[in-house]
């Protein structure tokens, strides 16, 4: 129901174009919400709900305007969007209904009240497209400005896609409809939604034509994106999209960087949970490769780790020059204490950068600024003199920038800049005057306090202060009969009479003018100083991303000594090489020196092992660590290991157990094929895998044989250089048969018929699986366990009968060479006995082109096939 009044008829007008939004519509001290909005604010605020007009019945909930941010923040961080109503006129200056406009809309990946942000992390907002044959990407941070770009494209989109949104984590997606009609299964089952929020856009008509305007630039060429259209469309829907909430106000975005993931180690979704790299998935509390990692002195710091950690460089030169960087704090002790003591003392300045820009900033942050750039110099010098050039800056810029806040703001100024204090005294010589007045007010007051005492002879006169009728003459009723003529009486109370005269009046006028002038013209020479330090915001932005660098070298360099690692020797191609190598995250989980080292050669001659060993060996360990280990030596770190030498690797792909399948609620078997499926269609031969247990999820027979033939695969046709453990050892044949395979083993003893692991690997394949020994260490019950040996005995009798019912490519599994004359027999007579299902099996069989057939669809048919057989 519409209210009548003009108030409401305003609110309903504005709220009109922001349905999709939470109003907070500003009146007075107050922003009010109504309607629906008022019902949501309420429950999820915890606001009291009233009425407006109770008449009209419509729902009201309001907050102080002055603690808006928290309410906003929590909102915002529900998923909610947030429309900010001001008034845009002076009260004081208009008759009847004061204007009001949104001045800025907030949504989760547009926050700009970095109070509610988490320093350590981005807050990201991501655009994506997604085309026939490739996907545009782009993500924002607006508080800092950084603006990126990537095209994905080749096989496996989907997979490269959800790899990307787990790697920016953004708070926020901008999809258009077709996309997210596309995406949207995807991103449920992966469970990426429930920390992402989701905003519907429609592509722009001429996004070129909107860059280049933003940006004001004749070309796109200068961002290396010309002629690129997803990229293009995609930037410019994520640009107009904060463009549009911020309503005019300025944006930090000062650049598109465009990032070939070419140049870019591809770690997908999969890889990324599996390894523990940034967040740890299961949720069981055992740490990350991030949480080893990063021992950063500063937040800008850590956030450049997280970043570079997601995206490991294929650039050697870059991965070169950062362990040069790291070399020289290693062997520079006292520098690198020093430069980290003080790297403690460096505020986040690319956020105040971020707030500069969109004038949300206040005089603390100018003081932060000030001293962030003191200790920034204080860096360059110490460097300097201890010959490094690592930290290159422009010192008079820096300087100036310092100047001017030293010489205009206070050194501790208050949190508000409309209510004046934040101007050094000396500044400028108005506010010094009003200044003045406003201080000496207070002692000419005394004097005609003094005056009036002394004149009226009225001892108790006193002269006081309150808001409805400003400074007053009190007067107690014992001494009325002394008051002058001239005295305008104001009030009567109860014991006295208050009074204003003249002169008191005047320069009463005086004093609070005064008061309001200063506040107006402090804020006035904030905004002109901040206007000015705008001038150097690209310096500074370089600068951020500088002592962001400084604090991650200087941080791998202490944690190398302190954690005992090794500069890794990294090669273009080749081999992998890594001996006495150590899991970063579990030898720190495990007390110290416990962690057994181990060794590893993948190179052209061997590039697939066959890992066997019992289950709780250490298997998955020992993978994962040669896993981490290679992406630490691409971000330049250095390894735990006593030496490696580390070839590049274009992607790492992993397949690991079946914890994430409980999760994620798909049939574990299908999941488990399609992953391999993406594996086995972009893995190169520069690439690293790791299989843990394939096949797994579907009977044993059909899990070996699944295995062995992606084993062949692998080994035949991609030659990229893998892992692969098993506890079946009957597949250690291949590692015998194949070329370029090995049989390696988890060494396990075994004494009075209980087995002790030891971890190490050595060479040679296990000759059984100890799994009944695995469920007694794990405390299964002993007539379980007796009665478990009696099976597997008689089922080892009877392996022979079993094989003899089994197809003859099977059995070569388990190194039998039974005679193909037998096999061939056998087939006729199958063939002579056939139902209508193995039929029309076979003629479905039969039509099937090979050569057309990805893996995946291989696999899709076989089920389609034994679904007709069973
Ligand atoms: P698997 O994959 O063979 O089932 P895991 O790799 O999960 O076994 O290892 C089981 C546990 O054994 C790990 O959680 C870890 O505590 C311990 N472990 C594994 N490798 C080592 C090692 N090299 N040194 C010490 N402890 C290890």
């Amino acid at each position: 129901m519409v209210d009548e009044t003009p108030l409401m008829r305003q609110y309903t007008e504005i709220k009109k174009d922001y349905q999709d939004s939470i109003l907070f519509f500003r009146l007075g001290d107050f922003y009010e919400m109504f309607y629906e909005d008022a019902k949501i604010a309420s429950k999820e605020l915890g606001l009291t709900l009233t009425k407006r007009n109770k008449k009209m019945d419509v729902p009201l909930a309001g907050i102080p305007y002055h603690s808006a941010s928290s309410y906003i923040a929590k909102l915002v961080n529900k998923g909610y969007k947030v429309a900010i109503c001001e008034q845009v006129e002076d009260p004081k200056e208009v008759k009847g209904i004061v204007k009001r406009e949104v001045i800025r809309v907030i949504t989760p990946g547009t926050i700009i009240d970095t109070d509610y942000l988490d320093e350590k992390n981005n807050n990201y907002l991501m655009g994506i497209l997604i085309k026939d044959k490739s996907i545009g990407i782009s993500y924002v941070d607006i508080t800092t400005g950084e603006f990126k770009t990537s095209k994905l494209e080749g096989k496996n989109l989907l997979y490269k896609l959800l790899g990307e949104i787990n790697k920016v984590y953004p708070k926020e997606i901008l999809i258009d409809e077709k996309s997210l009609n596309f995406l949207q299964g995807e991103l449920q089952s992966n469970r990426i939604l429930e920390k992402i929020n989701i905003t519907k856009v429609q592509t722009m008509r001429n996004p070129e034509k909107y860059l280049l305007e933003y940006f004001e630039i004749q070309s796109l060429d200068s961002f290396g994106i010309k002629n690129n259209d997803d990229i293009i469309s995609v930037c410019a829907m994520v640009l107009k999209y904060v463009v549009d909430l911020q309503k005019g106000n300025e944006l930090p975005i000062r650049k598109i960087s465009y990032v070939s993931t070419e140049k870019i180690m591809e770690l997908n979704l999969t890889t990324q949970r599996n390894l523990d790299i940034v967040e740890n998935y299961n949720r069981n509390d055992s740490g990350t490769l991030l949480g080893v990692l990063d021992f950063c002195k500063n937040s800008m710091g850590s956030r450049y780790l997280k970043r570079i950690l997601k995206n490991p460089t294929l650039d050697i030169d870059e991965i070169h020059r950062r362990q040069n960087d790291i070399e020289y704090f290693i062997n520079e002790v006292l520098v690198r204490e020093e430069v980290r003591e003080k790297l403690k003392d460096i505020y986040d300045i690319e956020r105040i950068i971020g707030k500069l820009t969109l004038e949300t900033v206040n005089g603390r942050d100018l003081v932060a600024l000030k001293e962030s750039i003191k200790n920034i110099l204080e860096i360059y010098k110490v460097l300097i003199k201890n010959n490094s050039n690592i930290l290159d800056l422009d010192v008079e810029k820096l300087i100036d920038v310092y100047n001017l806040i030293d010489k205009v703001i206070i050194d501790e100024p208050p949190f508000s800049i409309r209510e004046g204090g934040i101007i050094k005294p000396g500044y400028n010589e108005e506010l010094d005057e009003l200044r003045n007045i406003a201080e000496h007010g207070q002692d000419y007051l005394l004097k005609i306090e003094t005056e009036e005492r002394e004149k009226t002879g009225i001892k108790g006169l006193k002269i006081k202060y309150n808001k409805v009728f400003g400074y007053f003459i009190e007067i107690t009723k014992a001494n009325i009969d002394l008051v002058p003529d001239y005295y305008i009486r104001k009030q009567t109370l109860v014991n006295a009479e208050r009074y204003i005269v003249p002169e008191l009046k005047e320069y009463e006028d005086k004093i609070l003018n005064a008061k309001n002038r200063i506040s107006t013209l402090e804020y006035y020479l904030f905004k002109e100083i901040v206007g000015e330090i705008k001038n150097y915001i690209e310096m500074l932005q370089e600068l951020s991303n500088k002592i962001a660098y400084l604090d991650v070298i200087s941080n791998f360099a202490y944690i190398a000594i302190k954690n005992n690692y090794v500069k890794p020797e990294i090669v273009q191609e080749g081999e992998i090489e890594i001996l006495g190598g150590r899991h970063p995250i579990v030898e720190k989980l495990i007390p110290a020196g416990e962690f057994v080292k181990n060794k590893v050669l993948l190179n052209e001659n061997k590039d697939f092992i066959i890992l066997t060993g019992p289950n709780m060996s250490g298997k998955s360990t020992y993978m994962k660590q040669i896993a981490l280990i290679i992406i630490m030596a691409h971000i330049g770190s250095y390894v735990p290991a006593d030496y490696a030498k580390i070839s590049l690797v274009d992607k790492i792909f992993t397949r690991i157990g079946a914890s994430d399948d409980l999760i994620t609620g798909q049939s574990t078997f299908m999941l488990e094929m399609s992953e391999v499926a993406n594996i086995l269609n972009s893995a190169t031969n520069r690439s690293f895998i790791i299989l843990d247990e394939i096949g797994r999820g579907t009977s044993t027979f059909d899990g070996i044989s699944i295995a062995s033939a992606i084993t062949e695969y692998i080994h035949d046709n991609i030659k990229a250089k893998t892992i692969f453990a098993t506890h079946y050892h009957e597949l250690t044949e291949l590692g015998e048969r194949l070329k370029r395979a090995a049989n390696f083993r988890i060494e396990v003893q075994e004494k009075d018929n209980k087995i002790k692991f030891l971890r190490e690997i050595v060479q040679g394949g296990a000759d059984k699986s100890y799994g009944i020994e695995v469920a007694r260490l794990a405390g299964l019950p002993k007539e379980i366990l007796v009665n478990s040996k009696k099976i597997l005995n008689i089922l080892e009798e009877r392996k022979d009968i079993i094989e003899q019912n089994f197809g003859v490519e099977q059995m070569m599994l388990f190194g039998n060479t039974p005679t193909l004359e037998i096999k061939k027999e056998e087939k006729k007579e199958k063939v002579e006995t056939i139902s209508e299902e193995e039929k029309r099996a076979l003629s479905i069989l039969r039509e099937i082109d090979i050569n057309n057939f990805t893996p995946m669809e291989a696999l899709l048919k076989i089920n389609e096939l034994k679904k007709i057989l069973n």
